[in-house]
């Protein structure tokens, strides 16, 4: 499994503020990937692609409330 880590500072939160915040990316064997992207103001985005193409996305407020909640089914 392997993680990457970056910062990014000032882009808009699902809140619809500017916050900076931490992008982490993992990876694991059988090709599952996801992604957590957690602004400063608590406001959380995350995608998961799994490895026949579907895709699972979420984003919470940094209220803990869900704005989407999204599944996508691979070809
Ligand atoms: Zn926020």
């Amino acid at each position: 499994m392997t993680a990457t880590i970056s910062r990014f500072e000032g882009t808009l939160a699902p809140c619809g503020k500017q916050h900076g915040g931490e992008q982490c990316v993992t990876e694991d064997q059988e090709g599952l990937v996801t992604e957590e992207i957690a602004f400063s103001c608590g406001c959380v985005t995350s995608r998961e692609e799994f490895h026949d193409g579907s895709h699972h996305r979420m984003t919470v407020d940094h209220r803990g409330r869900v704005l989407v909640d999204e599944e996508q089914r691979g070809e």
